[in-house]
């Protein structure tokens, strides 16, 4: 028992020079919970003498673990440009530099500077989103999920909303739509089978209860085979006879027709917009490439409607969403396409893509081993099932390390590849120019390491 009067005094244990330019408050805190595990390990008799200076590396080790950023910069060589884990859409820092006055200012978010009363925050993104789509209006909300809970719970609580059973999507982060649907209030009435629905299932499936049509993109799978779907444009034609809305969930939305012929399977929100729908809903950080936002279009009256349920208080988006979108919006409208990274990304030829990858080829010949690689990558995000586009990788490999090891450590430096066909691979559809250097660099300083 003599160890346990000889734990240090908290206050005289914090006091060390080496936490001296630490924050005492988090110290003391840390250092109490240090010694305290101490006592016990003591009792336990799993201790045989106290040893300070390992006490103190403990504690500045939880120090450095807490304070240390947990959200840090990656290099996505992984080739999949809208990928979830990884942020999903960039921001072009200029775009960002447009926006921060917004941020480390006061400015009109709710202010109607003409008459100088109380203004609409959705409003300053409306006449960009109404020129560019030609909508009669529009509502941003924080996500795309939001967007589906609020006009389901706005328009359907209590009443039947019909949907196709190959559309009852389940997609990544436990967004199922049966599941939105009934926590919203509304009553699903699922039609047609697996692989088929037909418009005659639409028809017969509205009743004096039915209060919307809806479709959902099928966003991760798709359905091959001996199958048939209802184009939208049909279901707002049924939706129009019956007195019903309309609704598609298109998950990402695009603006911009996709290339490399996916804009067939795959069509804009231009496209769908010339049905005149009821209501369409997308994201704003998929293919649109901006922010997480969910962005509501169509007819004035139905979004009104949207505006006065109390839930949209609970889903409303911050300055910075409503800054940076209207950026976004602004950069399509006027074709300013290069300051939307996700496009420049899609849109880069192969040539392109070789030539970024030759150039870091050249600086690290003399210590790895590399070869162009033309392979396919997928755009993600749930944008384009099953589908991929052509891309161009360098395979990495050095000191006889297995590809797995290859990509472990080069995960510790922050940048995240790929492994294919039993090679590492760096993909240049997602590698930014300026990220060419720092990868070389990481892979010098690995070679010594
Ligand atoms: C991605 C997606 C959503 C969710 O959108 P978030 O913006 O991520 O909330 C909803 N529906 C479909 C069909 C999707 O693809």
């Amino acid at each position: 028992m003599d160890l346990l009067k000889s734990i240090p005094k908290v206050d005289k244990f914090v006091s060390n020079k080496a936490f001296e330019e630490m924050s005492k408050p988090l110290i003391l805190s840390i250092a109490k919970n240090v010694i305290n595990n101490l006592r016990e390990d003591i009792l336990k008799e799993n201790i045989e003498k106290i040893d300070e200076t390992k006490l103190i590396q403990e504690v500045i080790s939880k120090y450095e673990d807490i304070t240390k950023p947990s959200l840090q910069k990656v290099i996505n060589a992984t080739g999949v440009i809208v990928h979830t884990n990884l942020g999903r859409s960039l921001i072009d820092s200029k775009t960002f530099d447009a926006v921060k006055q917004i941020a480390t200012s006061y400015n009109n978010l709710e202010y109607n500077l003409e008459l100088g009363k109380r203004g609409e925050r959705y409003s300053h993104i409306s006449n960009v989103v109404k020129k560019l789509l030609g909508c009669e209006d529009v509502l941003i909300v924080n996500n795309n999920a939001s967007a589906v809970f609020l006009i389901l719970n706005t328009f359907a609580k209590n009443k039947e909303v019909v949907v196709s059973r190959g559309e009852l999507v389940e997609i990544g982060g436990s967004f199922r739509v049966p599941d939105v649907m009934s926590s919203s209030g509304a009553t699903l009435k699922e039609i047609g089978t697996t692989n088929k629905t037909h418009l005659k299932d639409y028809i017969n499936a509205i009743n004096e209860n039915t209060s919307m049509l809806m479709k959902v993109h099928k966003s991760n799978y798709s359905i091959e085979g001996f199958s048939s779907e209802v184009l939208f444009k049909e279901i707002v034609e049924v939706a129009k006879e019956h007195d019903v809305i309309d609704y598609y969930d298109m998950g990402s939305g695009h603006i911009i027709d996709l290339p490399y012929g996916l804009d067939q399977s795959e069509p804009s929100v231009l496209k769908y917009m010339e049905s005149n729908p009821s209501l369409l809903s997308f994201s704003g950080d998929k293919l649109l490439g901006s922010v997480q936002a969910g962005i509501i279009v169509g007819k004035k009256k139905y979004i009104d409607q949207l505006k006065k349920n109390q839930l949209l208080r609970m889903l409303r988006v911050d300055k910075l969403t409503l800054a940076l979108l209207e950026e976004n919006m602004k950069s399509i409208l006027l074709g300013k396409l290069e300051n939307i990274p996700t496009l420049n990304m899609l849109f880069k030829s192969l040539d392109e893509l070789k030539k970024d990858a030759i150039s870091l080829q050249e600086k690290i010949k003399d210590i790895c081993k590399t070869e162009i690689i033309e392979t396919k990558t997928v755009i993600g995000g749930g944008t384009t099932p099953n589908k991929k586009i052509p891309t161009i990788a360098l395979s990495i490999g050095f000191k006889n390390y297995k590809p797995n090891k290859i990509e472990k450590l080069l995960r510790a430096k922050n940048i995240i590849g790929r492994i294919e066909n039993e090679q590492f691979l760096l993909d240049f559809r997602t590698i930014q120019k300026d990220e060419i250097a720092l990868i070389e660099n990481i892979l010098k300083e690995m070679i010594n390491e």
